[in-house]
């Protein structure tokens, strides 16, 4: 009979991600993410801070400019043809004014809980997002995308 005492090799609970071996991503600035249609830009107060420090602005102009209060929480201004108030086209290319100091919102991107949920998630954002399905973009480890998915500002 066999010993249900011993003390055998216990498997992980928890499976590994189906994004485990990594996701390619190279944004090919098509823009779709920052325009195009109604959306949001969630800010926070240290987006906010950045960003006026960046344009050098008093934080107080900056916000007069650019944020607008919407779902009870703070977003970048839109143009009338919903692009982001910062996003330049030129040339075919779509560019952020305010790269280096962006929200957080768009530094986790695509690398989002929502995007990363099911490998159908994932197609589903890349059927609007080109940088996502590039077979020949460089590939993020799991690392980074965990580091983005759980950011407090990456949305869920
Ligand atoms: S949709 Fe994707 S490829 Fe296009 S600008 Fe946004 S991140 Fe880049
Ligand atoms: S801040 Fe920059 S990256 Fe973010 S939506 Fe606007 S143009 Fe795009």
């Amino acid at each position: 009979m066999a010993d249900t005492h011993l003390p055998i090799h216990q498997e992980s609970q928890e499976a590994e991600p189906w994004y485990a071996m990594g996701l390619r991503f190279k944004c090919t600035q098509c823009g779709n993410c920052c325009g195009g249609g109604p959306g949001y830009v969630w800010l926070t107060i240290e987006d906010m801070t950045r960003i006026a420090e960046f344009l050098n602005l008093a934080f107080d102009d900056f916000t007069r400019k650019f944020v607008r209060k919407a779902k009870g929480a703070y977003s970048l201004v839109e143009r009338a043809n919903y692009d982001c108030i910062f996003l330049k086209r030129a040339d075919g290319k779509a560019m952020c004014g305010i790269y280096p100091v962006r929200p957080m919102q768009c530094r986790t991107w695509p690398f989002w809980g929502m995007n990363l949920a099911t490998p159908d998630a994932w197609t589903h954002a890349a059927s609007r997002c080109p940088g996502m399905c590039d077979g020949d973009a460089p590939k993020y480890p799991l690392e980074h995308i965990e580091k983005c998915r759980t950011h407090p500002e990456s949305p869920e």
